[in-house]
């Protein structure tokens, strides 16, 4: 059967690239009304359905809008409702952007699964996939493969040609605890990409404690003194191939991290995969354009 939430929860923060404050209410929502993003600034009508043909921008997160309404970063949320099964949702926010808050989904899966969910008088619907689907992405060498399976599976390969991480890969199905083992893992991003994605106008919500900075070269004190400044974080160091902000809950918390983004990614289905989904090297642009093309093709069965 279909669930929404037994009530609505309130998070407040900023959003980790615009830096806008914003305040966001989950609520209940109707059966079979899927989950949608309503700018509350802009007016009650300004709703935005969380479908993968809604999505206008990858840049560093999801986005999606739908006439001249579109709210950013949505996928840490789309992941946490995605796993804890809430089919209905209605998401007020009074601004462009999610707020990041700790970087992982922990914070909304706390406060959802404090009550638990609300069971709804309908049944919920599943994606069956056809036939076998392959995506290649030339440029990055990104792939995508889905197989018809009676199980949700995901298996991700991440691998940024990068020292300190390393080649890491996940699986996750039914056996591994979203809760204790996904929702935690916080965003992340290089530290050598910190000045260019600051020069984009992005991470200006990035404040060291909802990041993770991986250490890719060696960094000069100059370099160091700008970042401390940039970020305000005086007591910045190097350490072990990280900046010292925070600690690891995870040796893998990247590739665990990049799960959680895949599972909200993948929800923009509108309804759960009964598939395999084998990826690599994959982020928001590949996942989103994969869903959108998915939509459109014949290969999807809605049971
Ligand atoms: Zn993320």
């Amino acid at each position: 059967m279909q669930h929404t939430l037994k009530q609505p929860y309130t998070f407040n923060g900023k959003g980790l690239h615009t830096g806008v404050v914003t305040t966001m209410t989950i609520r209940p929502a109707e059966p079979g009304s899927g989950i949608c993003f309503r700018r509350t600034d802009i007016g009650s009508d300004a709703v935005v359905k969380a479908l993968a043909t809604n999505v206008t921008s990858t840049d560093r997160g999801t986005t999606i809008s739908c006439e001249g309404a579109s709210v950013s970063t949505i996928e840490h949320l789309m992941s946490a409702a995605a796993a804890l099964g809430v089919d209905n949702m209605m998401v007020d926010i009074d601004g462009p952007e999610v707020p990041i808050l700790d970087g992982s989904a922990l914070p909304y899966v706390k406060a959802i699964l404090a009550d638990g969910l609300a069971g709804q008088d309908a049944e919920r619907r599943t994606l069956a996939p056809q036939r076998p689907f392959h995506f290649e992405d030339d440029a990055s060498g990104a792939t995508i493969d889905i197989y018809p399976t009676e199980e949700c599976e995901m298996q991700l390969t991440v691998d940024f040609n990068s020292k300190v991480l390393g080649v890491q890969r996940f699986k996750y199905d039914a056996s591994v605890d979203y809760v204790s083992q996904i929702a935690p893992c916080r965003t992340f991003c290089f530290f050598h990409e910190l000045e260019f994605l600051a020069s984009k106008g992005l991470i200006k919500g990035g404040d060291m404690d909802n990041a993770i900075v991986i250490v890719e070269h060696p960094v000069d004190n100059a370099t160091l003194e700008r970042m401390r400044s940039l970020f305000h974080a005086e007591q910045l160091e190097v350490r072990e191939g990280y900046l010292n902000n925070l600690h690891l809950h995870f040796p893998d918390e990247i590739v665990r991290h990049k799960m959680l983004d895949m599972i909200g990614d993948f929800a923009l289905l509108g309804a759960p995969i009964k598939g395999t989904i084998i990826a690599c090297k994959t982020g928001h642009r590949i996942n989103t354009a994969v869903c959108k093309s998915l939509l459109q093709s014949d290969i999807l069965k809605l049971l």
